[in-house]
Formats: C-alpha cells, structure tokens, sequence
C-alpha cells in the first residue's frame, strides 16, 4: 500500500512484493460507517495479470520441489504472526466491510483454524502403497501439486475465505494468486505482507486486484490448473463454465437462502437467541445467514414476539465502537435490500421490527440498515424468493414439518439449513431428507469446522469438491499411480496383450 495525492492506493502485491500495475484504472474503497473514501484499488489490465501469473509461474517449480519440512515450517510461522497480530487484520476488515470488531475477529480466527490444519500437511499428503501388487511388482499412489492457482474471493469475508483455500494450497506446494472483492482489498495485502515475514519466497503467493478483467483472465490463462472461487450464483455458475472450458477444476461457491425451522418442541427463548444471531450477525452479509424463518404449527406468535423484543434491543453503528451490528458494505447494497422490505410491506408482509428508520451511532453518511423483521411473508414475495444478503428476517408459517421441509427442497440453494427441536427423531430425519449441503441441529450457523469440508448443494456450489479438509486437499492436489518392478526382474518376452496380475 502506497499514498499517494492523499488516498491511499492499494496495489497488486507479486514476486514478493508491491506492484502497482500498469492499468492506470483504480476503484474507490469506502469505509461504510462514514461513507468517506478511505483508498483506491488497482484494477489489473490484462498486461497486470500476466505479470502477477507470470510470477506465480515462475515460483511453482521451486516451491513443488521444497520439503514438506521446509513448507511445514513456513505455515507455522505465518501461524504464529497471524495469532499474535490478529487484532490488526480485524481492524483492516472493519474498515473496509463494517463488520463490528469481535465479528471482524472471529472471522480471522475461523481463517485461522485452516492455517492450523494446514499444518498437518505431511500427515494429509501420504499416500498408499501395495507390496506385491503382482509377482515382484508394488503400486503406489502419490498425490503432487496441481500447479499455480487463482483463488477469486468476495466482500463478506475478506480474510476468511481466502483462507478457506490458501494455506491448502501453499501446503500442498502449489503457488497462488489471490484475486480479492475490489470492495475490500486491503486484507489481502496484509496477509501478503504477513507471508513475506514468515519466510515463504516471493511468487508463492500473490494478489491480483481488479474486477472481470483480472478474473477472466484467471479464467482463461493456461498457466493457472485450478480455480476456487467464492461469490454470487451467477457469477459462480459464470467461472465453473468458463474455467472448466479452458481446462481448470473449479470449485465455485455460489449464493444462498438458507432456512431454519423451528418445531413446536423446540426452546423457544434458544431459537429465538438463535435467529437474531443468525439473522443480523454481520447484518446479514454471510453466506450461512439465516433468512427465511419456518415456524411449524402454533408457536409462531411467541416465537415472533421473542424475536422481535431482542431484535429491538440491538444496538447499530460503527463496528469501531460498542455496536451489535454494522453498516451494510456499499451505499448501492443498503438500498437494495432496503427496496425489498420494500416490496414486501407492498405485497402484503407484516414489517415487525423496521429498520429502515434505524439511528445508527456512526457517521450521518454511513450505510446504514437496522435489523428488519418480517412476519406472514409468503413464498411468492421477493423478499422470500430472492437472496437479499442483508439484515432482514423472514418468518413464513407453515402447518406441518413436511410442508417446511418442502420449502426448503423444492428451493433453488442448499448451503446451510437449521432445525429447532427437542425431538432426535424428527431432527436424525431433517439431516437424512434435507438436500442442503451444511446442516445444524440446534446450531444456527453450522459452519463446519476446518478439518471437515464447507460446501452446499444445488445452486450453491458448482463442481463436486467443497472447501478445505480432505477434499480442499484433493483439489489443490493431483493423483499419480505408480507402478514398479525391482530385482530380478523376470523377462516375459515380447507381449502385446493388456497387462494382467499373476
Ligand atoms: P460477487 O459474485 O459479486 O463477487 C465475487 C467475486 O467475483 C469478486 O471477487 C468480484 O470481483 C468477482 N466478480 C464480480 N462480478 C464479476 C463478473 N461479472 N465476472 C467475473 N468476476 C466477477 O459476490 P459478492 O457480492 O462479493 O459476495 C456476496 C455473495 O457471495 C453472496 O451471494 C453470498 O451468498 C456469496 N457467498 C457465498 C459463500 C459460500 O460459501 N457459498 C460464502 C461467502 C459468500
């Protein structure tokens, strides 16, 4: 990062260290609980890209060939400097996103916790081997980097989803290019920084800031084998296209509207808890969000009015300062989720708690949406159907658990869902019938933990590989089977029928 005329600029960061790029282009980065435009972010021309690819390329070889050891060692570090100087990292995010502070610092510290299982590499990469597979002949299987990577990330997470990929593939020894929400840009370069100090050599990992430029042309490059990518349905469904067209394995984590239902049996003061948590933490820019409340039977008055008292005691404003909830990221976002409660009070919906005329205690010109609660929302409304990804909860009352469950299948995401219930039996069912790919019980956001794997279902995730844990190792990793003959070995003469064991 550079000042230059006064704004600050945040550039690429390649071979180790700072590039500015040569586009000429720059977008405005805002701090959204005062409006004010804190920096300007590069945005890569095609010539960028190439020379932050180029970077990436040229360090694969080296980094492949180092020792698990030597790349163990190294992840370590960055471990340590992470967890020793995470305060400083929440404090890039919620400057740049508005997420309040402890938010900003629990999302470095589920980051984190991908850094940890990286550490356990050497363990994660062994492979597997036959004694006399055949007579005098062993099988093994290895699994190899796959080669330079793009990791193409969104404004809700700006730390913690790169994390989700990035110490994974550097363990695995390929070498990455970050290529962050132009909406956010600085946390990237801060873990940049942070990399150098812990020793990894320059071009192993890199930020390629920008917007359809920089990624199409990590869509299209042929030097760049894998693409995970984080963000919007159609934008997902965009990048699986056309990387697998040129040749990539993509992973692309697309949208949500996640669901949780609540039984008649169910606590309700937990579940309320539960849904004003899960509903309005990071005002609702999470992609494990819950949105759309199903209230099962003769509970939803109380558990709407429980909702609504806590609703109504958070506290919305600048997440420098003592606040439940933050602004939304962009002036343009609040107002879009605005028009949907909107659309719903028009259609009819009961607006319970409003927070279009929220007092926030932050700037005048902040972006700022309180906690909006919607009752008798019907499946027809937008504010139903569509993923709004701001601080609006929808209550929808349903009679039956079957008629909840229907809702959930017969919609077009799967990321996450929750059910409510002291029942095991109905829940053991939820988990066996639900077509959504992370599911809690009692747990409103079920993110799982490091060493399992994050992914959804339907339009939530386009390719077959979720994030980290054994199948983010199988991404970033390819499959080699080797088969060998030693001592004496025993001369078949010339044969030209297919290999059989004996
Ligand atoms: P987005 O799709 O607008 O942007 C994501 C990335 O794609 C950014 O880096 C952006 O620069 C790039 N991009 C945007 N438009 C592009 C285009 N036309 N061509 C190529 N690249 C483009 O998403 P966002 O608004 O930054 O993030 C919010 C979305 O991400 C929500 O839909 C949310 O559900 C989703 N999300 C999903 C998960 C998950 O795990 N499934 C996690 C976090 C966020």
């Amino acid at each position: 990062m550079t000042l230059s005329d006064g704004v600050r600029t945040i550039s690429h960061w390649s071979d180790g260290k700072g590039f500015a790029g040569t586009s000429g282009n720059t977008a405005p980065v805002t701090n959204p609980a005062t409006g004010a435009v804190s920096g300007a972010v590069a945005l890569a021309s095609v010539e960028d890209a190439r020379a932050v690819i180029a970077a990436a390329t040229a360090a694969f070889p080296a980094w492949r060939d180092s020792s698990i050891a030597k790349r163990t060692t190294v992840i370590f570090k960055f471990r340590e400097l992470l967890n020793e100087r995470k305060e400083e990292l929440a404090a890039i995010i919620t400057a740049e996103h508005g997420k309040v502070l402890s938010d900003a610092l629990g999302e470095v510290s589920r980051g984190q916790e991908v850094v940890e299982f990286a550490c356990g590499i050497a363990h994660l990469l062994k492979g597997g081997m036959t004694e006399n597979a055949s007579t005098n002949v062993d099988v093994a299987s290895i699994r190899q980097p796959v080669g330079p990577v793009g990791i193409i990330s969104p404004f809700n997470f700006p730390a913690m989803v790169p994390m989700w990929f990035f110490p994974v593939a550097i363990a695995a020894g390929n070498t990455v290019i970050l290529k962050p929400s132009e909406k956010d840009p600085s946390a990237a370069i801060w873990m940049a920084e942070l990399w150098a100090e812990a020793g990894l050599p320059a071009g192993v990992f890199n930020v390629l800031q920008g917007d359809k430029t920089a990624v199409d042309e990590l869509l299209t490059n042929p030097a760049i084998k894998a693409i995970s990518f984080v963000g919007s349905t159609p934008i997902a469904q965009y990048v699986y296209a056309t990387g697998t067209a040129h040749g990539k394995r993509v992973q692309a984590l697309g949208g949500a509207k996640n669901h949780a239902i609540v039984l008649p049996d169910a606590d309700l003061d937990l579940a309320a808890d539960a849904m004003v948590n899960a509903g309005f933490g990071s005002a609702g820019e999470r992609c494990m969000a819950i949105s759309a409340l199903v209230a099962v039977g003769d509970i939803a008055d109380e558990l709407v009015g429980k909702i609504a008292e806590r609703t109504r005691g958070l506290k919305t404003g600048d997440g420098t300062k003592d606040s439940d909830m933050g602004p939304l990221v962009t002036k343009a976002h609040r107002d879009k989720v605005a028009s949907y409660v909107d659309a719903g009070e028009a259609a009819g919906a009961t607006i319970v708690v409003d927070g279009r005329d929220v007092r926030a205690d932050g700037g005048s010109d902040g972006f700022w949406l309180g906690p909006t609660l919607i009752d008798n929302v019907t499946t027809d409304m937008s504010v139903y159907t569509d993923e709004i990804f701001g601080p609006v909860l929808s209550v929808v009352r349903v009679d039956s658990y079957e008629e909840a469950l229907d809702l959930i299948n017969s919609g077009p995401f799967g990321n996450g869902t929750a059910i409510f219930t002291n029942d095991g039996g109905a829940a053991r069912r939820f988990q066996n019938e639900v077509e959504v790919g992370m599911v809690g019980i009692n747990v409103p956001i079920p993110v799982p933990t490091a060493y399992y794997s994050f992914g959804g279902w339907k339009n939530s995730l386009f390719g077959d590989t979720h994030a980290h844990g054994a199948e983010g190792v199988h991404f970033f990793t390819r499959g080699k089977v080797v088969t060998s003959r030693w001592l004496d070995p025993s001369h078949g003469g010339i044969n030209l029928g297919f290999p059989q064991n004996n």
